[in-house]
């Protein structure tokens, strides 16, 4: 997965221990230059498929990437399930 995106992001310029935050204000700072950002999208996925654990990426918290990832999980438990029942 490429990079490039990084270099665009919201937080290019700002400090990067905003994005490291060790409470509920801080996840919340952080997510407001998430925001705006416009490449958003990739930074999430990328911390999504590296499995990235801490921080905030993509405008998401740790807990909550770690639903996404569940989620995933779960959906292809179940397009697993219908392609044998097929
Ligand atoms: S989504 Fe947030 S963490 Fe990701 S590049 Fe943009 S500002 Fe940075």
């Amino acid at each position: 997965m490429d990079t490039i995106w990084m270099a665009q992001g919201s937080c290019a310029n700002t400090d990067p221990e905003v994005f490291f935050p060790h409470d509920g204000i801080g996840v919340a700072l952080a997510k407001l230059v998430c925001e705006s950002c416009t490449v958003a999208a990739p930074c999430l996925e990328y911390a999504l498929m590296n499995r990235v654990e801490h921080g905030v990426w993509g405008g998401c918290s740790e807990r909550q990437r770690r639903r996404i990832l569940k989620a995933r999980r779960a959906a292809a438990r179940n397009d697993e399930l219908v392609a044998v029942a097929a």
